[in-house]
């Protein structure tokens, strides 16, 4: 029997009523309720109201000197006030949505306040009262996220009582080995201590110790999956044509970096296994991933294999179709382009050839893997920028009869602590130098009045024979963020700039406008571009040399990056200038980072710190685990350590078949990643 085999109400005190409540807070047994970890602690230790500041949270001892007043503000929202003298200070103490306790505040009791404190009001807003004198001992006590029904101190009065009387219950989950490794409390000792800590140091032990269980958990699930895909030995063995290779890379017009080889012999030595390769390709705009994911497309078609490179928006499809076009065509490689402009007959025609065979390489977005797009023989996916090529994916091209390996190439850096996690389960490489001969960008940052100098900037640019992007933030005019427009800033400029022919992009126009707006752009015939965000992913215009970001401090430390890689791409000095007004703390500073580094791998840590992880990827689906107490950032080090950790787990014998490893074995089972006969 564990705790998880005791349901909540077999705690005393926890009758049928409570338990249902608490299933709100999604516990149902002992364990759950144990493992229902505070978010932060309070100090009850009784202070004295001349030493709290204004705004502070604290708890005071006084005497009630008036009747309560009580009354309905709202519909079942009633407020509770009354006046308190608490040493030499005369206060009002108010409570919210407290009726029941009119009854039990009489004049003269002494009582128990817990609240925030408003000087000049002289208000205390109570969030805990308790009849007379103080009770709790400890000093440190829990606070946990509750929902209506529930109160705090119930919670810790049942978590108390479970601590009790399940006490020595408590399963150790982690073996004696790794715990004398990294000196970690026992789980029973860990979970006391985080719930009522006895000292401040207590409790950084705790979680420490929590914090390493969560990871390990996590990692062994990431670990457990990737050995099983290695061991699985279903993908393609690529038998690679080495001279054909070699000779297409000695073609190109340039020498790859030693960290472009570096990664490149690892892509191609997984391709080679027979097991389904799953690599993040990562490093800094204009390192020259795309150059390395085309060499593997061409290694995988001289094994006889199709390959199919996917893109998040057309015009980067569009733009890899035509480098790839020309990087292949001397090698007699086929490629085509599938996005959803391609339409009818032409479409038809497509994907028979597709599915003859008679097309190597497909191009394209999302439209490349779906129902009616069949292969001859795909054997590698490279998917570009954000897209995240998961287990839906590989599921429905298996069902075809496919399982490919797949390579993933982020736009943006992701902080290791990041792609430890969200990419768990993947191998990674990463070039980490540009190619040699590139100039810095030169970054300025300047408020808006000084947009006359800019524009000034952009004419000189445009007479030297080069262009520039000019990027805003939104599409349309939102009187609340006061964004100054693309449209607007596009006849700002139109204006401005005469004898000057100035584009305008934006998602509101349908592909082919898009289309042809940027292809007037790479050929010069448009010199200055006015975009919204669309153009952050990926566009190669080597002639542009300046990039302009207004409202830069709108954007997030790794987009201004990323928007600053659009330029810096041929060989002459490029310059980025941000217009911001940049009125807050974190905005001036990320304006200075931003001029000082150019290191896209130390902005995005930068990034992650201001943001937090959940906000990084702009988006609740950015599939970032859930972690109960581990914070990726500042736990990052015990992730590093976990994730090591589990990888040898998962390959040593004594963990599929030790006891002591047995409570960390069944997170596993339970996930259904155990598939005991092949990982044994
Ligand atoms: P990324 O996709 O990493 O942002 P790209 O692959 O688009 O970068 O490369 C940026 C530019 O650098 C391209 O114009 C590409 O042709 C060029 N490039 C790539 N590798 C090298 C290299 N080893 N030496 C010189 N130029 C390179
Ligand atoms: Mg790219």
């Amino acid at each position: 029997m564990t705790l998880a085999d005791f349901p909540v109400g077999s705690i005393k005190g926890v009758g049928h009523a409570f338990a249902d409540q608490l299933q709100k807070l999604e516990i149902a047994t002992a364990a759950d309720l144990i493992n229902y970890f505070p978010y932060r602690y309070e100090n009850y230790a009784v202070r004295d109201l001349s030493t709290i500041a204004d705004g502070e949270h604290a708890t005071i001892v006084g005497k009630i000197q008036s009747e309560p007043l009580f009354s309905y503000y709202a519909k079942k929202r009633s407020r509770i006030s009354v006046r308190v003298l608490s040493g030499r200070y005369l206060i009002t103490a108010v409570l919210f949505n407290r009726p029941y306790l009119k009854r039990t505040l009489k004049l003269g009791d002494t009582v128990t306040l817990t609240g925030k404190w408003e000087q000049g009001r002289a208000v205390l807003t109570v969030t805990e009262f308790h009849n007379g004198l103080p009770t709790d001992k400890g000093e440190w006590l829990p606070v946990y996220p509750v929902k209506e029904g529930i109160s705090v101190k119930k919670l810790r009065t049942i978590v108390r009582q479970a601590l009790t009387q399940f006490a020595g219950q408590l399963a150790e989950n982690l073996p004696d080995s790794l715990r004398e490794r990294y000196r970690l409390l026992g789980r029973e000792e860990a979970v006391r201590e985080i719930h009522f800590p006895s000292s401040t140091q207590r409790l950084k032990q705790a979680r420490r110790r929590l914090v390493y269980e969560e990871f390990l958990i996590y990692e062994l699930k990431m670990q457990a999956h990737r050995l099983k895909r290695q061991k699985a030995k279903n993908g393609v063995a690529f038998a690679v044509d080495n001279v054909r290779l070699q000779a297409f890379i000695e073609a190109l017009p340039f020498h790859l970096t030693d960290a472009q080889q570096t990664v490149l012999h690892e892509i191609l030595e997984d391709m080679k296994q027979p097991s389904a390769m799953n690599r993040l390709l990562q490093g800094d705009v204009g390192s020259g991933k795309t150059i390395v994911a085309a060499i593997a497309l061409f290694a995988a078609v001289t094994a006889g294999y199709q390959g199919a490179l996917m893109a998040p928006t057309e015009i980067l499809a569009e733009q890899h179709a035509d480098s790839l076009e020309q990087l292949f065509s001397a090698f007699s490689i086929r490629t085509a382009l599938l996005t959803g402009n391609v339409r009818g007959k032409k479409r038809k025609l497509l994907l028979e050839q597709l599915k003859e065979g008679a097309i190597d390489i497909l191009i394209g977005t999302h439209a490349l893997i779906q129902d009616e797009v069949h292969y001859r023989r795909l054997g590698l996916v490279v998917t570009d920028e954000q897209h995240r090529f998961g287990v839906v994916q590989r599921r429905l091209l298996r069902e075809k009869g496919q399982e490919p390996d797949v390579l993933y190439m982020t736009a943006t850096p992701i902080p290791r602590t990041l792609a430890l996690t969200v990419f768990g389960d993947m191998d990674v490489s990463t070039i980490s130098e540009l190619p040699g001969g590139r100039k810095p960008i030169k970054t300025y940052w300047v408020r808006h009045d000084l947009m006359d100098r800019v524009i000034t900037f952009i004419r000189r640019a445009v007479a030297a024979g080069r262009q520039a992007y000019v990027v805003c933030p939104l599409i349309e005019e939102s009187e609340q963020l006061d964004v100054q427009n693309a449209l607007d800033m596009h006849s700002q400029l139109t204006q401005a700039l005469t004898g000057i022919q100035v584009g305008l992009m934006h998602g509101r126009l349908n592909p082919e406008e898009k289309a042809d707006v940027m292809n007037r752009f790479k050929m010069n015939q448009v010199q200055v571009l006015v975009a919204t965000t669309v153009v952050e992913v990926g566009v190669n215009v080597p002639n542009a040399t300046l990039m302009i970001v207004n409202d830069a401090d709108r954007f997030g430390l790794s987009q201004l990056h990323q928007l600053r890689g659009r330029v810096g791409r041929g060989s002459n000095q490029s310059y980025c200038v941000l217009v911001a007004e940049a009125k807050s703390e974190t905005s001036k500073e990320k304006m200075k980072w931003m001029t000082e580094t150019t290191d896209g791998f130390k902005l995005s840590e930068l990034d992650l710190k201001l943001r937090g992880p959940g906000d990084f990827f702009g988006s609740k689906q950015s599939g970032l685990p859930d972690f109960k107490l581990a914070d990726l950032v500042h736990d990052f080090q015990t992730l590093a350590a976990a994730r090591q950790d589990a990888a040898k787990m998962v390959r040593s014998q004594s963990f599929w078949q030790e006891d002591a490893y047995h409570l960390l074995r069944a997170p596993l089972r339970a996930a259904g990643i155990l598939d005991k006969k092949r990982l044994d």
